[in-house]
């Protein structure tokens, strides 16, 4: 038996190699009888529909049991294990007293047995089984090795069992399959699969060999401009929908594209007796691997834009064209491992429905330009083999962070309907835009919006924002390629100081660590959640802090709005020097002769200890804003990123509402303003539960205001109240949920 990494990983690639959902089944028993030398392997899954467990695959029993075969979730030895969720290793299954036959599976000749439970984040999702003939139990390694097994392969048999593919007797149709990845921009998009860049594959080598030194260099250099020029005329064609500091990422391109290292690189290397395509690989691999040497993720990134440099020139000097090539009135979904806002700015922007990337983070590149261009995207869907799918009917549901391809036609019904409901009832929200967010019993609430690309300026105003909330100024200095000067954040700022005046526009200094890196100032940290984050971080650059609160400062001239925020505050120190440093940048700004006025001071509450402290901080500020985002995760011990540990992630937990309570008790008694700008604010169950804790400031992304302002449109505080005092008995946030679920459900949320 070869218990190898490398035996997973092959069979890991058969079973997404599989043509359906049954022949990866089939594959996964065969080949682990074979691997375990063992007469019988059995795979049963759990109804997604109904308390059974079903055979859903076997090398060894008689095939034709399989979907015939069904047992209860304690019948058995296979429906006991489901039910202990424990594995079983038997000599002789017959004289265990749970034991059932099923005459059909032709089984009697076995004794041995062993079962696994496969479980997937908690859930059962089925039993995997191995008989064999002798009379004694499975050795303790093989033990090891199918519980090994059992645990790698439950996520990948979880999306099968959850699909119900599988279950014979359904009507045989398309099979579709469904892919995780990770959120990036919200929404629901449906469209035909275009791969970019399916031509050239970075990793087979090309003909090394040159017929003609000329012809060769020739062909790059007209490959080069045509790219160039291809590039530019991409950037005017969307420029109309994207913000200034989106568009000079074209810049960061045709800088690459023009640099020496990469003309001169391949050039050297064409002269050197090689041919032009596999040149510009060689020197596009070489550059490329300074940039992924580099620790951040960012910085990993810029190596992803010059492969992708490297594909456009290679796709050009080929002179191949992409085979699928939707008319322009095609709805499509651009899927690729490396989308770039060039790809983008090759099709209609009309076209575009939605966005999948094979690798990215919610922090690339892509998913900032999906997220201004309010298109729905999933980033880092990693088991998709795109080129596999491309020219089929995909859907990108951004809210959950999945891919479906192939749905059947219920399921794109099912689709569109949703997206069409979202649609529709956005459009009839429209008409609140001007109404204030008061309750039915005249409790009032001010709705502002959390932004930070300059194109949200104009989303937020349009849905009826009463100010900013939080503006994330981390967002303009991720884009750019360097500390963006105190000019360049000046001409920022003051969009939308001026934009939201007299409105109310509540400034973030700087937050970046944690999972924000910046591309220039990149630093490892082993806990960077509890590290050099926020204003730890812009205190100790005090260079950089001043330069950021000197720009906030000169772009609220005369316009009197402008609010400092800061973020990530842990000791009344923070707060002691940051007041001393906008008291110094006043004093300096005003010797040079600039009218500026002192802005009010407020801090997030993101970390415990800043509840705690707030009777102490409050004689040195003016307001406090609750990141429930960061409060949750400090609160709970839970990375807010973790996928693992994401569904312990809830801003309902109970000790949660405790804090939140307690923080609004004390403001208030401290006769200070207080909002919350987490993403709790956007949230229908928790508004119910704010505004009876007597939240009246929420701030949330603009695309979310016309619906909670509905929502609060039609409560009563009074009925609010009664809700409030039973989630405060209750034990966890699923028992919270519980209590608000009924008046959720009234307003069809
Ligand atoms: C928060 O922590 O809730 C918050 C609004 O800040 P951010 O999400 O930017 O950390
Ligand atoms: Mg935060």
């Amino acid at each position: 038996m070869q218990h190898s990494l490398a035996t997973l990983t092959t069979l890991v690639q058969e079973i997404s190699d599989a043509e359906s959902a049954m022949t990866a089944m089939q594959t996964i028993v065969a080949r682990l009888s074979q691997l375990m030398d063992v007469p019988v392997c059995s795979l049963y899954l759990k109804s997604p529909t109904r308390s059974k467990l079903i055979l859903a695959a076997t090398q060894g029993l008689s095939k034709t049991s399989v979907g015939k075969i069904k047992l209860g979730l304690d019948e058995g030895l296979v429906g006991s294990i489901a039910s202990t969720k424990h594995s079983l290793n038997l000599a002789d299954a017959s004289s265990h007293d749970k034991f059932v036959l099923f005459p059909q599976a032709q089984e009697t000749t076995y004794k041995q047995f062993m079962g696994v439970p496969l479980i997937h984040l908690r859930q059962l999702v089925g039993v995997i089984v191995v008989q064999g003939k002798v009379k004694k139990p499975f050795s303790q390694e093989t033990e090891a090795f199918l519980i090994t097994i059992a645990s790698q392969l439950a996520a990948t048999l979880s999306n099968i069992q959850k699909s119900g593919e599988w279950i014979p007797k359904r009507r045989p149709g398309k099979l579709y399959k469904r892919f995780n990845g990770i959120v990036s921009s919200s929404g629901i998009g449906i469209g035909e699969l275009v791969h970019i860049n399916t031509h050239i594959d970075l990793q087979v080598e090309p003909d090394k060999s040159n017929s003609n030194l000329e012809d060769e260099q020739d062909l790059f250099e007209t490959a080069l401009q045509k790219v160039i020029d291809d590039l530019e005329h991409g950037a005017n064609k969307i420029k109309k929908d994207l913000p200034e500091d989106i568009i000079s990422l074209f810049s960061v391109y045709r800088m690459m594209l023009e640099s020496p290292e990469l003309k001169d690189g391949t050039l050297d290397k064409i002269q050197s007796g090689n041919s032009a395509m596999w040149s510009v690989r060689e020197t596009a691999f070489e550059l490329a691997a300074v940039f992924e040497m580099a620790d951040d993720p960012y910085m990993k990134a810029r190596g992803e834009d010059v492969k992708n440099i490297a594909i456009k020139l290679m796709t050009q000097m080929a002179k191949h064209e992409r085979t699928t090539s939707p008319d322009s009135q095609t709805p499509i979904i651009l899927a690729g491992d490396l989308i770039s806002i060039a790809d983008l700015s090759e099709y209609n922007s009309s076209q575009i429905q939605g966005i999948i990337s094979t690798s990215g983070s919610a922090l690339s590149h892509t998913s900032i330009v999906a997220n201004a261009l309010g298109l729905p995207a999933v980033m880092g869907v990693s088991d998709l083999d795109i080129k596999r799918y491309r020219g089929q009917l995909s859907i990108v549901d951004g809210n959950r962070g999945e891919v479906v391809i192939s749905p059947p036609k219920e399921m794109v019904r099912e689709y569109r309907l949703l997206a069409k409901h979202e649609q529709q009832f956005n459009e009839t929200l429209a008409k609140y835009k001007d109404l204030p967010a008061v309750t039915l019993d005249g409790f009032h609430v001010t709705l502002h919006t959390n932004t930070g690309l300059l194109a949200d300026v104009s989303p937020g105003l349009r849905n009826g924002a009463e100010g900013v909330g939080l503006y994330r100024s981390e967002i303009p200095f991720m884009v750019h390629d360097n500390f963006p000067t105190e000019e360049e954040q000046y001409q920022v700022y003051k969009e939308v100081i001026d934009a939201y005046s007299p409105r109310p526009v509540s400034m973030r200094t700087l937050d970046i660590g944690g999972d924000k890196q910046l591309p220039y100032f990149s630093f490892k940290e082993e806990n960077p959640y509890l590290g050099w984050r926020g204003i730890r971080f812009t205190l100790d650059n005090t260079a950089l802090q001043i330069t950021q609160i000197r720009a906030m400062l000169r772009a609220a001239h005369g316009r009197d709005n402008l609010q400092i925020l800061v973020p990530m505050v842990s000791r009344i120190d923070e707060i002691k020097s940051i007041k001393e440093l906008i008291q110094q940048s006043l004093l300096e700004l005003k010797k040079e002769g600039k009218q500026v006025s002192k802005p009010k001071l407020g801090i997030m509450i993101e970390v415990p200890s800043a509840m705690l402290l707030l009777d102490k901080v409050a004689p040195y500020i003016d307001f406090v804003s609750i990141g429930s985002n960061d409060l949750t995760q400090y609160l709970l011990a839970v990375d807010r990123n973790n996928p693992k540990v994401s569904s312990l992630f809830d801003h309902l937990h109970p000790a949660v509402l405790v804090a939140l309570q307690m923080i609004k008790k004390k403001c208030s008694e401290l006769n200070l303003p207080v909002s919350l700008c987490g993403e709790m604010a956007a949230d229908p169950a928790s508004v119910l539960l704010l505004i009876a804790m007597g939240f009246d400031r929420l701030s949330l992304s603009a695309h979310r205001i016309p619906k909670i302002k509905w929502l609060i449109r039609q409560l009563k505080r009074e009925d609010l109240l009664k809700l409030l005092t039973k989630a405060n008995v209750a034990e966890d946030e699923t028992e919270v949920r519980k209590v608000l679920s009924k008046k959720i459900k009234e307003f069809g949320l």
